[in-house]
Parts: C-alpha cells; structure tokens; sequence
C-alpha cells in the first residue's frame, strides 16, 4: 500500500501525461469513504481517495479511480460540465481512460476507522479497540477513533 505522500507524486505525474495540465492541490486517502472510489470537493479542490478499493484491487484501479477524479477537478476548474450526466466528463473520461465505476467492495466494510495523532495513517477495523493499547505501526504515535 502506498502512502499518502506516493498518491501526491503519482497523481501529479498521471495529471500531466493524461491532461497536460498540473495538479496543484492535495490528493490523499481517506478510509471513511466506503464504497465510492474517490471524491473530489468543489469548496477547496481536494481528493480524496478510497484506500479499501486499492488495498483489494491495485494501482491499476487506484490509477483509474484517480484520472476519474482528475476529470471532475480539470474540468470544474475550467468552468465545463464536470458533472457525471455532462457531455465534457463524459468525453474527457473515455480520452483518459478514468473508470467509470469503482469496482465493488469484495472484503467486509469497516465499522471503525482509528487514526494516528502523529502521521494521520489511518486503521479500519471491523470491531472496537482500546486504542490507548494500541500505537501507529509506522510512528508509534498514539491512534484515536475518527
Ligand atoms: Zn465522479
Ligand atoms: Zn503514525
């Protein structure tokens, strides 16, 4: 799995190849989305991404949730249809290949999500913890229900 810091990298690179234009704004996990690949917000132009999908499926359906997303971002900030149901989106997705749908979620849907106070890695769990047993694998910071 690939972290957040990766997902920026990739998506800036993937951003100038597949629309010839930057992504200059924050691009990361977020482990509360259950279902929807990703989701990218109209108020301050940052994605979020689906980490359960690409734990199940790979980079090849985080690249296609990601360019999906660039669709929307691109095309809001130019001003076109950036919606599902318009014609730009439409025709700009099948150009750069973003996935139409996410793939299913095969693994059971996480009821908790706990995350570290010190690197924001987050940790989805089907039952509750006593999280102050428990530290970040990464940081060994302390990990908190969100
Ligand atoms: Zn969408
Ligand atoms: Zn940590």
């Amino acid at each position: 799995m690939i972290d957040n810091q990766t997902l920026q990298r990739l998506t800036e690179q993937w951003s100038l190849a597949l629309f010839h234009r930057p992504f200059t704004h924050q691009i990361m996990f977020n482990a509360r989305l259950q279902t929807t690949g990703g989701r990218y917000h109209l108020n301050d132009h940052h994605i979020d991404i689906n980490p359960h999908l690409v734990a199940e499926y790979g980079m090849d359906v985080l690249q296609g949730i990601v360019v999906h997303e660039l669709c929307h971002y691109h095309l809001h900030l130019q001003g076109l249809g950036h919606q599902h149901r318009d014609a730009d989106f439409k025709r700009l997705l099948v150009q750069t290949g973003g996935l139409r749908y996410a793939p299913p979620r095969q693994q059971r849907v996480a009821k908790y999500v706990y995350q570290c106070q010190k690197c924001h890695r987050q940790y989805p769990k089907q039952r509750r913890i006593q999280a102050w047993r428990y530290r970040c694998r990464f940081c060994r910071g302390k990990i908190k229900l969100i």
